[in-house]
Formats: structure tokens, sequence, C-alpha cells
């Protein structure tokens, strides 16, 4: 059974951290819906999905897989990359 997700499971967004979203369901394509996730904030958008029973869970787990894409790197790693270049 695949786990169910609704727009209270979106990671806020990437790009402006607004938890303000939205599902953006676009005009029918071949018998399938286009979906996908909008930030009311500044408008960035997640992926289109297609689902015939217009089921938003993939929206939403492509608008999280893109958001977590978007996290800060860890500052360890800007910090290693100062080490080297002073070593060398
Ligand atoms: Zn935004």
């Amino acid at each position: 059974m695949k786990s169910e997700l609704s727009l209270k499971d979106a990671y806020p967004c990437p790009f402006c951290g607004s938890d303000d979203l939205k599902i953006d369901i676009g005009d029918e394509y071949c018998k399938r819906t286009p979906l996908k996730m909008v930030c009311c904030e500044c408008e960035a958008s997640g992926s289109h999905v297609y689902h015939p029973d217009n089921d938003i869970s993939e929206a939403v787990r492509k608008w999280n897989q893109r958001a977590s894409y978007n996290v800060p790197s860890p500052v360890v790693r800007i910090t290693n990359k100062f080490e080297i270049l002073a070593s060398g």
C-alpha cells in the first residue's frame, strides 16, 4: 500500500521558504490531468505529474524531492575546502 501525501505533507518552498503552496490543475491532456505544486509566494512550481484520478500524492512527492535538493550544503564542507586551500 503506497503512502498518500496531501498538501500538508509538502515541504516549504525551496526558493523562498514559504509554506503557502497550492496544487495547480491544468487542462486535461490525453485523458489525463496535469497537476503540479506551485508556491503562492514566488510562483516556483514543481514537476508536472499526470494522474487519471487527480491524485496529488505524486505532485507532492516530486515537489518534496526538489525541495530536498535545495537544502543548503552543510557548512562543514565549506570549512574543509578552506582547510585544503590553506594547507596547499
Ligand atoms: Zn516560493
